[in-house]
Parts: structure tokens; sequence; C-alpha cells
């Protein structure tokens, strides 16, 4: 073979190993269609994917209890898991997924969307996705797991919003009470301390909790950025 002609070979095949990446990875963030069959609870239902039954866990929420073994009926729980049960039973629905595919006790965790998103903009996610629309509405609360936190700085946003509002469980004292801290910090998996967002240590790995959350998690106040003092100053506003 001429040398010209082994090096067009050679290009082209560089370029066919290049497109098949980009389609594997494109595929991997894809979205899967699925059926909702049964609603087990706020946060959590049952899909039908490929000929496949799955227990979808929503990522990013939490919605209140209405069959825990300890904690039993928790006020709000009734009222998400009718919410839920209306909007979504015997929907086509698009799971999106994030880090990890399933938790502990072997279910899909999943951002379901009502509609395929097309820019996946703040609006759309807004509109569309269902995660973001239990806390707009007050049926859940905040829950960030990671590696799992796509989309956690909005939920924070939408999850204000809501209680500015008194929107659904945040017109309850006891979830009121809860939430008197609604001072966010920043911490990553790996660290032991937490930072306001303009910390110069803040990079994407970093995910947003309740100021008491990351407290109780062990994490101490950053000696750079030093959000104790901003949260002691937040507080006597
Ligand atoms: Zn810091």
């Amino acid at each position: 073979m001429p040398k010209k002609a082994k090096q067009n070979t050679l290009i082209t095949a560089i370029v066919l190993s290049i497109i098949t990446i980009i389609l594997i990875l494109t595929q991997k963030q894809g979205l899967m269609k699925a059926c909702v069959t049964r609603v087990v609870d706020g946060d959590t239902i049952k899909v039908e994917a490929n000929g496949k039954t799955y227990t979808v866990r929503l990522i990013g929420v939490n919605t209140p209890e209405t069959n825990h073994p300890t904690k039993g009926v928790e006020p709000y729980g009734p009222e998400a898991k009718e919410f839920t049960t209306k909007q979504l039973t015997e929907k086509t629905v698009w799971l999106e997924l994030d880090v990890e595919e399933k938790d502990k006790y072997n279910r899909l965790l999943a951002y379901v969307w009502l509609e395929k998103p097309v820019n996946f903009s703040e609006e759309e996610i807004r509109k569309k996705m269902f995660n973001a629309i239990l806390l707009l509405e007050g049926y859940a609360q905040v829950m960030t797991v990671p590696p799992n936190v796509k989309y956690a700085d909005y939920f924070v946003k939408f999850q204000r919003e809501a209680f500015e509002k008194q929107k659904g469980l945040w017109g309850l004292s006891m979830y009121n009470e809860n939430t008197k801290s609604d001072f966010v910090v920043y911490i990553s998996k790996d660290g032991k301390k937490y930072h306001l967002k303009s910390c110069r240590y803040v990079n994407s790995k970093y995910f947003p909790v309740n100021i008491e959350e990351a407290r109780q998690k062990g994490y101490t106040s950053c000696g750079i950025c030093k959000p104790d003092e901003a949260y002691e100053e937040w507080k006597s506003k």
C-alpha cells in the first residue's frame, strides 16, 4: 500500500474510534424511557422499562414516610404519596441516572422527567423534572447523597423557595423548626471542613448542605472563609 493510502487508513481508523467513544459516552448519559406501574411512596416508584421491572428511588429528595418500620406515618407523608400517585401512575417518564446506578437496596436511583428535556435548563428542570416539582410544591425535603449531586444546587434553591412560601410540609410547625437554620455551606465527601460557596477551596466536587447537618456529620468550620462567623451574623439579622 502506498504511504499516502496507509496514512488515510490510519486517520479514518482514528476518526471512527473517536466517533465510537463519543457515541458510547452520550448513550451512557441518555435517558431511559419507562412506564410508571405503581407508586410505593412519595419518593419511590415502580416502573417498567426495556421489558424489566425496577423500583426507582428519586435522587436528592425525601418525602415524609407513610409506612416506615420505625418512623411509621410522618405528617404530610400521605399527602406526598397521593401527589406522586396522581402525577405519575401509568405515565410515561424518562429516567436520568447520576453517578451511582443503584443504592444498597438495589433500587434504581434516578431523576424522573415527565417530558423529555431538550436543554436541561433551570426552566425545564422546574417544569419537567418530578424530583424538582416535589421540592417546589413542598412535598419533599432536600436529601443530598454524594456522589449523586448533579442537581443539588438547584434542589437547595427550590426548597428555599417552597420554605419561603410556606408551601406543603413547610406550613407545618414541626418542619419549620428544623429549618430555622436555612444556611447553606459546602462540603466534599473526603473533606473535614465546611465552607462558604465563595471559598477558594470550593470546586465542582463540593455540594451544598444545611450548616446544622454539616455539624451533625462532624464537619467543622473552615478557617479561611469562616462560615461560622457568617452564620452568626446571618442568625442575628
Ligand atoms: Zn473555606
